[in-house]
């Protein structure tokens, strides 16, 4: 046992790493995909077919004719999360209310496209996202209670794989933003989007180093311990 000498958020991290996760939580990673489908989400799902490996994908309105994506990625084996409708943060943010309504309506149709009700949610921009104080004032902090009261389990990420930084990273910046933060002394929960042709093109490479250094591949489900941040609004 390591002499930790005082207790800060950092330490005590530490010590949940040593004394709380059993030896295979260790090496679990969750490969998740935000703000999909696109027609991306295509080449993304015959690799998670090829490597055999399972993810989650927390999909938000768009056009139909990109249902069929969902609609494959479920039948796939692959869960289907919620991250609401419009992902527009003025709409999602504007109220209780606005942010339930915007959940249901994405709910509403993964579960024609799936038959089957996901209550697996990811807020636009984390739990931790301050974008929503400009709208609501202290917003996260009743919501994220509230979607638990309701039913939901919501899974934030503490491996970003810097996607949806802008500019147009290379797929080995990718890789490289994820492989380096991979560890098994905790759970890896990794943010993707599968909007994005540099995350589509690291995706293989991410799984191979994975496989080959121990780490198992799961999808996300209602036992899946969440994962979240610090509330921040
Ligand atoms: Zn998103």
């Amino acid at each position: 046992v390591q002499y930790i000498p005082n207790f800060t958020e950092q330490s005590l991290d530490n010590i949940n790493s040593i004394y709380n996760l059993s030896e295979d939580k260790q090496k679990i990673a969750y490969l998740t995909f935000d703000d999909g489908p696109s027609h991306l989400t295509s080449t993304i799902l015959d690799i998670l077919d090829k490597e055999n490996v399972k993810a989650t994908f927390f999909v938000i309105h768009h056009s139909k004719s990109l249902n069929k994506y969902i609609k494959r990625a479920y039948d796939e084996g692959h869960t289907i999360a919620l991250h609401t409708a419009t992902h527009n943060y003025g709409i999602v943010y504007a109220s209780v209310d606005s942010y339930f309504n915007d959940l249901n309506i994405i709910s509403e149709r993964v579960k024609r496209i799936t038959g089957e009700e996901s209550k697996i949610i990811r807020f636009p921009g984390g739990s931790s996202n301050t974008i929503s104080r400009r709208y609501s004032p202290g917003i996260m902090s009743v919501l994220t209670k509230e979607v638990l009261n309701r039913g939901y389990r919501y899974y934030d990420w503490n491996i970003s794989s810097g996607d949806a930084a802008g500019g147009s990273p290379s797929p080995e910046q990718i890789y490289n933003n994820v492989v380096n933060s991979l560890s098994k002394n905790k759970v890896n929960m990794v943010l993707m989007h599968d909007i994005k042709p540099y995350t589509r093109d690291a995706l293989r490479s991410i799984i191979r180093y994975g496989k080959d250094n121990g780490y198992t591949f799961e999808k996300i489900t209602m036992e899946t311990e969440m994962i979240t941040q610090r509330v921040n609004n």
